[in-house]
């Protein structure tokens, strides 16, 4: 597949980038393909992207093998987004297990002992583990604050029970970022992470199908007993560090759904300048070309909030935590508009697919169930208008009862 649209990307947002943005993007643009089976095969995903250099992004060099605890844990939110645009553009499943990658490791940067760090860090970018992220559970989804999973220290070991849900990345991952209470008296001063290997004992899996083949799963642990040294973090930190990662991650989650927009625009532009009706490309009428110039200015909305974001999470100083106050509502706005928007471009492009864009081979009907789901996970779109809203209204509010 050519990519009709691509060159906007990168080149068309100067302001955004660096020569290393502009290097990742020309890389991903060369290295992948449509062809290549191993991005459309959930096992494979993780070895080829190691093989491809893309798992860097997720782990910074220097976070690799160091001693000392890193001041500020950082990954390059832009080359994040490049990433992950590029991936969802050629396959949304190689994107989601990416992503879940880098959100089932992120903790482990944040807050892993040095030991932990070398160990497990290496072998995620190596691509000799497979990693996922276990927070939401059957009656705490948006309220994650209100996890039930439990863990009881008993002596140099914890034992942990519970149940999570909508896990990514079950049946492949190695390892679980699991949160779970270590000190339920305190509410969600309790919770904890943990760092537990997939083959542990007590921990049983079940895979949850979805409306498109990608890993999904329910984890239980019924006394899964794990080593004092699965501690991530502090007692008590791991709901700050559950949305630390999240926090680092939602940008891209726009930056995916841009990915898919873009190639349901591309795919769209390929198919309206070749089937002909009414003795003339579909291209040429008025009206399709109207549907066209919506989705791509649409498309183009998308990518510079999701760009302003990213770089906005790239300054210096973005990881205290009132940089990340200022750059909340960027981010919601990035994440809730680009999610939305590709919805409607996906939607138009399958109006304008006809009656071939609703069989089942059909590239924009893969694309029309793969983005659903960028809508609710990371925070749903009513959280995104949530936090943009009470932004929007907290300085009135203060102003008034100032006056
Ligand atoms: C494909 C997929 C992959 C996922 N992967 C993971 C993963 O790897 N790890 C993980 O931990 N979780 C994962 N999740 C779970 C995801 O984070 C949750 O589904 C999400 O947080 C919403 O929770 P819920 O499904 O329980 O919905 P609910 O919390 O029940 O929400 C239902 C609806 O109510 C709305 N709502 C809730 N509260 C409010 C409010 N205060 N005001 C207004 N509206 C509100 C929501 O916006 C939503 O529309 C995944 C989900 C999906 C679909």
């Amino acid at each position: 597949m050519v990519h009709p649209h691509t060159p906007a990307s990168w080149s068309a947002l100067p302001m955004f980038f660096n020569d290393s943005h502009r290097d990742l993007g020309a890389l991903c643009s060369r290295v992948l393909t449509d062809g290549d089976v191993a991005l459309h095969e959930p096992a494979r995903v993780i070895p080829r992207l190691a093989e491809l250099g893309l798992l860097r992004v997720l782990v910074p060099d220097s976070y690799v093998s160091l001693t000392r605890k890193p001041v500020a844990p950082r990954i390059d939110v832009r080359a994040l987004s490049i990433a992950r645009e590029s991936l969802a553009y050629v396959s949304p499943l190689a994107d989601s297990i990416f992503a879940v990658q880098g959100l089932g490791s992120y903790p482990l940067l944040l807050a892993g002992e040095a030991v932990q760090r070398r160990a497990f860090l290496d072998e995620v970018v190596r691509g000799s583990r497979v990693c996922a992220f276990a927070l939401t559970e059957p009656e705490a989804g948006t309220d994650v604050a209100s996890l039930r999973t439990t863990a009881f220290r008993d002596g140099e070991a914890w034992v942990l029970d519970g149940e999570k849900v909508y896990i990514s990345n079950v049946g492949i991952a190695d390892s679980y970022i699991v949160f779970a209470n270590a000190a339920p008296e305190k509410g969600k001063k309790g919770i904890t992470a943990f760092l537990v290997d997939a083959k542990t004992e007590g921990l049983t899996t079940e895979p949850i199908a979805m409306s498109v083949d990608h890993p999904l799963g329910r984890i239980r642990m019924d006394g899964c007993r794990v080593p004092g040294s699965s501690l991530v973090g502090e007692v008590g930190h791991g709901l700050r560090l559950a949305l630390g990662t999240l926090d680092m991650f939602r940008t891209s989650v726009g930056a995916a759904a841009v990915g898919m927009a873009r190639r349901a625009l591309d795919e769209a532009l390929a198919r309206t300048k070749t089937r002909v009706q009414f003795g003339k490309p579909l291209a040429e009428f008025q009206l399709t070309q109207a549907a066209l110039a919506d989705m791509a200015t649409e498309l183009d909305a998308s990518r510079l909030l999701v760009y302003r974001a990213a770089w906005e999470k790239d300054q210096p100083g973005a990881e205290t935590d009132a940089a990340r106050r200022a750059s909340a509502v960027s981010v919601a706005m990035a994440k809730m508009y680009a999610t939305e928007a590709a919805q409607r471009i996906i939607d138009r492009a399958v109006q304008l697919f006809g009656g071939l864009g609703v069989t089942d081979r059909c590239i924009v009907d893969r694309l029309y169930r793969e983005i659903r789901p960028l809508r609710i996970y990371e925070g749903t779109t009513e959280i995104q208008k949530l936090i943009i809203g009470a932004a929007l209204v907290a300085p009135a509010v203060l102003a008034t009862s100032r006056d």
